[in-house]
């Protein structure tokens, strides 16, 4: 079983050593927002994200 690997989720001590700008409290230090609200529709954790920074912003292509 492989997974994708994915950057640390925003907020997160292992972001923030990457130099992720996100709220930290906001997600609650990585567990999400609020502590890890989930998405109704798709059931993801949501998080509170600096669109305009690399690391979980948008992704190039
Ligand atoms: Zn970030």
């Amino acid at each position: 079983m492989t997974q994708t690997p994915l950057p640390p989720p925003p907020g997160s001590p292992e972001a923030v050593a990457k130099g992720c700008t996100c709220p930290v409290l906001d997600n609650a230090r990585g567990l999400g927002w609020k502590g890890g609200v989930k998405d109704p529709e798709t059931g993801e954790t949501l998080y509170v994200m600096q669109i305009d920074f690399p690391l979980h912003g948008r992704i190039a292509a």
